[in-house]
């Protein structure tokens, strides 16, 4: 029997850079080692677009804030494809 990593109450909910498994608390799109590495700019268009309580559902999740998410995503992607090692 394989035991779970996480107890079975909280639902794990990982950084949504690609290929990155850390956990992080459900209000953060991303582990702090990679929000880092999402330009300024991006930076401020993710915060200035979350609604509070959009992580639990009692906040809609903008089309704005969607965007603002897949771009900051596939800025570290691009950050990362480009320095390897
Ligand atoms: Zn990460």
């Amino acid at each position: 029997m394989i035991a779970p990593r996480f107890p079975a109450a909280r639902v794990e909910h990982t950084c949504h850079a690609r290929g990155c498994t850390t956990p992080v608390a459900r209000c953060m799109l991303m582990c702090p080692r990679h929000w880092r590495r999402v330009p300024a700019p991006l930076r401020a268009r993710v915060l200035a677009t979350y609604q509070p309580g959009q992580e639990a559902g009692r906040a809609p999740v903008t089309a704005a804030w969607r965007e603002a998410a897949a771009a900051a995503i596939e800025a570290v992607a691009a950050v990362e494809g480009g320095a390897r090692g």
